[in-house]
């Protein structure tokens, strides 16, 4: 039989179905990976005895006949979702000893459904980053290796939860996604990774960095298991305003292989300068591939791509520095001593705050002050519009679009650290999908010359995940990807 550890959540519902395993031995498993796994420190705080209670009562559950969908799947939770009694970090020091006193509405309607949670994920300190090397509890590691053998990076920021899922010591996990957090990640760890239409997950109870751009998602080791994972996930909470009220489509019942006729849009601008060759060869195969099933390919064009990067790094600063402003050191996380209340303020933030976030709350308050409102903010709202009128255009001649999901393979740890416009050119295929608020996925697609591995993004309309999903599933099909982190291989074979 498959290690319990290397099952997808799929086959894993169906043996606890059959009783070929209990959710405590499923459990026990992913716990002992986790402790295998402690080198790639992707864990802020790991919760295994709540876990091994959690399997407990699904076996219950299971033999009383009311196991919920996802009953005994083991899965972590990004550290940007409150858990109600377990430390919520953001990764910040400020919010370093923070427990909080409710669940977020994703994470309890995971756990209505049946999960157990192994633990809280590291990511980039309150979510901004793309390389997971900002977190105040140090770097997480990817579980792949390149082949000089260098640490890299696990793409950010929910790059905790996308390495324990590659490393098959959790079979999912959550994230979030401001500008390419689940979906960047999850092709730098070789796993897959959707960020649904802003509003299909409820951002109640998630620490917020951008809030007009926040959307929870999920990750997984195949497009099946996130259509399972976000089912659950997914749905309307009257606690968010932004919430849509619209029912969970069935997103498994959406995979049946078939695209025949689809309309894949290709679009231009995401040609963008200096592509390395292997982004480019990937891209050419995962349309061979839609084509080979049935797919037409239509060219399509996003004439604003290129204002994206600076649109999103005025709009989401700036809504970061009003979200950030409630960390003062009076009403809740980190406090240092002052003289007064502005020496209080200050020492808190001067203290709390890691660089990358200081530089943000820099760049938010400057484009929002007097005087620079207009021509910064303004018009960065304008060029946002601009940007998602070019998707709605686009989705009259097609039904998905496809692309890279980012312009390079992980990179090795320290790697862009200094150059943070550099870093910022991590997300030049992702953001704009998220500035338009429309649904993105990323999906395996291969290895580069260098044994690491390489995502697809199929970009939807909005609120239409399952054709995402139906896509996804195809490329994967396809791809056939089946290779594992170098760090994992001697103990498969
Ligand atoms: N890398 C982007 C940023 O640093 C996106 C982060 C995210 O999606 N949370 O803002």
């Amino acid at each position: 039989m498959t290690e319990l550890t290397h099952l997808t959540i799929a086959d894993a519902l169906k043996g606890l179905e059959k009783k070929d395993f209990t959710a405590t031995e499923l459990t026990k498993a992913h716990v002992d990976a986790m402790a295998a796994a402690k080198s790639l420190n992707a864990f802020v705080t790991e919760t295994p005895e709540l876990a091994m209670r959690q399997a407990a009562e699904s076996d219950k559950r299971r033999a009383a006949g009311k196991a919920g969908p996802l009953d005994g799947i083991p899965l972590a939770i990004k550290d940007l979702f409150c858990t109600k009694g377990v430390r919520t970090t953001a990764s910040s020091h400020m919010l370093e000893n923070f427990v909080p006193t409710y669940e977020s509405t994703v994470s309890a309607n995971l756990f209505r459904d049946g999960a157990v949670m192994l633990g809280k994920t590291s990511l980039d300190e309150f979510a901004m980053g793309s390389s997971n090397t900002t977190s105040y509890f140090g770097n997480v590691i990817n579980p792949w290796k390149s082949g000089n053998g260098k640490d890299l990076v696990p793409g950010g920021s929910s790059g905790g939860s996308a390495a324990i899922v590659a490393a098959r010591a959790a079979m999912g996990a959550t994230g979030t996604d401001t500008g390419g957090s689940i979906r960047q990640p999850a092709a730098f760890c070789g796993i897959a990774g959707i960020k649904p239409t802003y509003g299909r997950c409820s951002r109640w109870g998630v620490i917020a960095f951008a809030s007009s751009l926040d959307q929870a998602g999920v990750f997984a080791r195949t497009t099946r298991d996130c259509a399972i994972l976000l089912k659950s996930a997914a749905g309307f909470d009257p606690k968010d305003s932004t919430s849509a009220n619209k029912p969970v489509p069935d997103y498994e019942a959406a995979l049946t292989g078939n695209i025949k006729g689809l309309k894949v849009g290709i679009p231009k601008e995401y040609n963008v300068e200096g592509m390395p060759e292997e982004i480019a060869r990937i891209w050419q195969q995962g349309t061979e591939w839609l084509k080979d099933s049935g797919a037409q390919i239509v060219d399509v064009s996003l004439p604003h791509t290129k204002y994206a990067l600076a649109t999103y790094y005025i709009i989401a600063p700036a809504e970061a520095s009003s979200n950030l402003a409630r960390y003062d050191g009076v009403r809740y996380g980190l406090r240092e001593p002052g003289n007064d209340l502005r020496e209080v303020y200050e020492n808190t933030r001067a203290k709390g705050f890691g660089d990358e976030v200081k530089r943000r709350i820099m760049i938010g308050t400057y484009v929002l002050s007097a005087g620079y409102y207009d021509a910064y903010y303004i018009k960065a709202q304008k060029v946002r519009r601009l940007i998602a009128e070019d998707f709605t255009k686009a989705f009259q001649q097609c039904e998905v679009l496809l692309t890279p999901t980012a312009p390079s393979a992980a990179f090795a740890i320290g790697e862009n650290q200094d150059d943070p416009i550099k870093m910022y050119l991590n997300d030049v295929f992702t953001v704009p999908a998220s500035m338009a608020g429309v649904p993105g996925m990323s999906v395996p697609a291969g290895l580069n010359a260098d044994g690491l591995p390489l995502g697809l993004q199929i970009i939807g309309r909005p609120w239409e995940e399952e054709t995402v999903f139906r896509v996804s599933d195809v490329i994967e099909q396809k791809a056939a990807f089946t290779a594992l982190p170098q760090t994992l291989r001697k103990k498969a074979a």
